[in-house]
């Protein structure tokens, strides 16, 4: 069985100060929850502090992206070996907000889920199609794309490893998450691509989430389809609250 995953993004919110308190006050509230893995990830500059403020605790830190060189003359980025010395276990990779603004790309996505792996960071790896994609029922050509090319040269062992984000762009920070059969259709498709192209053992073990408008009032029915391992949560995250009811509603059992 599959261990439920619910992972907060940040984005660029919250000062050092903010996520400081955030992860005092969250890490108390999950204190008793078990058998449910819960990832936070604050913006880089907060990385350090969240990972002290987290220690020993039920919360584990993503970063929200990672370069794929270790060191060099590369202004602006932070690299995957500079991400897990600062304390993180995880590290988000190709969201639709990069591909969008920063130019990320599939072969980009690849580069940095190749050096995730490098640095021992559990990749979240994060596809969708668009509305426009959606609409000319290019949904799966897609999730097909971004997948093969997001994870090609991984062994089985590692896709197995690994977390998909499965996220339609048009429920992100919308207010309009998919509903549960669309949801569930996804990550049964992708699913079925993973065990086609790495083996029904890695297909098997590997996390989908989905993220899109996650709220705690819809958090249960996406998490009943069977591919739905947990979710991926952009703003009802930014509460500690908000995002506890979620953990504890998603969790199901
Ligand atoms: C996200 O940022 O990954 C996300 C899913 O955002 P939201 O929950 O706000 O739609």
């Amino acid at each position: 069985m599959r261990t439920p995953l619910f992972a907060a993004n940040w984005k660029m919110f919250k000062t050092v100060q903010e996520a400081f308190a955030y992860t005092r006050e969250f890490r108390v509230l999950v204190e008793k929850i078990e058998g449910v893995d819960i990832v936070v990830a604050p913006p880089f500059t907060a990385l350090h502090t969240v990972c002290e403020a987290a220690r020993n605790s039920n919360v584990a830190v993503a970063a929200q992206t990672l370069y794929w060189e270790n060191e060099g003359a590369y202004t602006g980025e932070v690299s995957g070996r500079m991400i897990r010395e600062a304390g993180a276990d995880y590290a988000i990779v190709g969201h639709s907000e990069r591909r969008r603004y920063f130019g990320e790309t599939d072969r980009t996505v690849n580069r940095r889920t190749v050096a995730a792996f490098a640095h021992e960071l559990t990749p979240i790896v994060c596809i969708g199609e668009t509305l426009e994609e959606r609409e000319g029922e290019q949904t799966l050509v897609v999730l097909d794309r971004q997948l093969r090319d997001g994870l090609d040269g991984l062994t089985a062992e590692q896709v197995g490893t690994l977390v998909v984000a499965y996220e339609p762009v048009w429920a992100i920070g919308t207010g309009r998450n998919a509903t549960p059969q669309q949801a569930g259709e996804a990550h049964a498709h992708i699913r079925g691509r993973l065990k086609q192209w790495f083996g029904a053992g890695a297909a098997e073990a590997c996390r989908i989430l989905y993220g899109g408008s996650v709220k705690p009032d819809n958090v249960a029915d996406l998490r009943r389809q069977p591919d739905v391992d947990g979710a991926l949560v952009g703003g009802a995250s930014l509460d500690p609250r908000t995002f506890f009811d979620i953990v504890k509603r998603g969790k199901l059992s």
